[in-house]
């Protein structure tokens, strides 16, 4: 379907959307246009309701008896299940909780245990820094007998040798919104005997996962981006079934032992991903992000996908039609397999750029030195939000408005 280049052509394209009544179940202030799903997902409508209901009754009234009564000892694994449909994965793969970053330490070094003898952690120049900090950290407190190789995207056929220990990569690159295909990636690192551990931070809930069928052996992911689960969510790991024996957990915490309650002074590991758990499980966030991960259930993933594909198609297309194609540079892909559910455009001046959109209501992020950062989130947005973010970013840059003064200063968080 060609993009619907007039507003009118995105409203009727809106009125004919299967996704449309999903906007009303989130909770967005009037006036805004919300292009940061990406980095902190919309609030679910339901959100406030579930998190009274749990401090009130269940903390407030039932306290400690709440670990039985209302199940709270089994959250964790509840959701992870639910999150293991929108993933791919088989049951009894997917683990829920601590941070991403967490996670991949969890997994980084588990997955180095199973290739002794190999040194090298290959990963993008470009990865989100906190993968490659974990992976730094992980490497110092080995003894410095690993190492971490950069490379440009895409770029790793060199390192694909018998030294190679783990290939560690974003699906979705969180500056450029390019992504990689699972199955094929992992196929090549796996034919030199390697293991890969994939970041679905910007995957999960945004694009279709097959992780089980795709082969993949280890991966984390984020609550609080697609998900909507909340600031600070909860998020996830997946280990492959085949390699859960062998998983020898460096963070071996009560919960990931096989008898919690039974206090024992010696660590044995759970069987199976229920050893990948560490400490008491955060019951209030996990009642968030299970919101967020119900409400995402409810949508067809191939519906998501095909929604996110023409939302950012129409916002490139709009954008060179209305600022032809010099304005700004397009880092993300055009071709749809290779895009995830953003579009980034490099700027020199995408600081002031970005704060006078989010003056005007069209909220995107900044990703240093120079992008502009649009999240697609298709279960909110709309064609004519897209056309309406367009517009006003048109009006910014021919008004100049973006060199007005207060636009110059940088925040704490971008
Ligand atoms: C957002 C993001 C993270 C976040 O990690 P936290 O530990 O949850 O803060 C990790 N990796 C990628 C690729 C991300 O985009």
């Amino acid at each position: 379907m060609n993009p619907p280049l007039s507003l009118e052509a995105c409203a009727a394209r809106d009125a004919a959307d299967p996704l449309a009544g999903f906007r009303s179940r989130f909770t967005l202030p009037a006036g805004v246009i919300y292009l940061d799903g990406n980095s902190l997902g919309a609030m679910p409508a339901a959100l406030p309701a579930r998190l009274d209901s749990v401090a009130q009754r269940q903390w407030g009234q039932d306290l400690i008896r709440s670990w039985n009564q209302h199940g709270w000892v089994d959250l964790a694994d509840r959701v992870a299940e639910k999150i293991a449909r929108i993933i791919g994965a088989q049951p009894g793969e997917t683990m829920v909780g601590d941070s991403t970053s967490v996670n991949l330490f969890k997994v980084l070094s588990a997955a180095l245990r199973l290739r002794p003898g190999r040194r090298r952690i290959v990963s993008e120049r470009d990865n989100f820094p906190t993968d490659l900090y974990m992976a730094q950290g992980l490497i110092a407190l080995l003894g410095n007998h690993h190492e971490l190789v950069l490379v440009e995207p895409g770029e790793w056929a060199p390192y694909l040798d018998d030294d190679l220990a783990v290939l560690m990569l974003t699906q979705v690159s969180y500056r450029s919104g390019r992504m990689h295909d699972i199955r094929a990636v992992t196929a090549q690192a796996q034919a030199a005997g390697a293991l890969t551990v994939w970041d679905l931070a910007h995957s999960a809930g945004a694009v279709p996962l097959a992780l089980a069928s795709d082969g993949a052996d280890f991966a984390v992911g984020c609550g609080y981006k697609y998900l909507n689960g909340g600031p600070g969510a909860p998020a996830f790991l997946y280990v492959a079934q085949r390699h859960q024996a062998q998983f020898q957990p460096a963070l071996s915490g009560w919960f990931g032992h096989a008898a919690p309650f039974e206090f024992e002074t010696g660590y044995r590991p759970a069987e199976g991903i229920g050893r990948t758990r560490v400490g008491t499980p955060p019951i209030l966030s996990l009642s968030a992000l299970e919101v967020g991960v119900d409400l995402m259930l409810e949508a067809p993933m191939p519906l998501l996908r095909e929604k996110s594909l023409a939302l950012t198609e129409l916002f490139i297309t709009l954008l060179r039609l209305r600022l032809g194609s010099e304005a700004f540079i397009l880092v993300t892909p055009e071709a749809p397999e290779q895009r995830g559910s953003q579009v980034s455009l490099a700027h020199p001046q995408a600081w002031p750029i970005m704060q006078a959109l989010i003056a005007r209501g069209v909220i995107g992020d900044f990703r240093a030195p120079d992008i502009l950062r649009f999240g697609f989130t298709p279960l909110y947005l709309s064609h004519t939000d897209v056309w309406h973010a367009v517009d006003i970013l048109s009006q910014i840059m021919a008004s100049g408005e973006w060199q007005q003064e207060r636009f110059q200063a940088r925040a704490a968080v971008t």
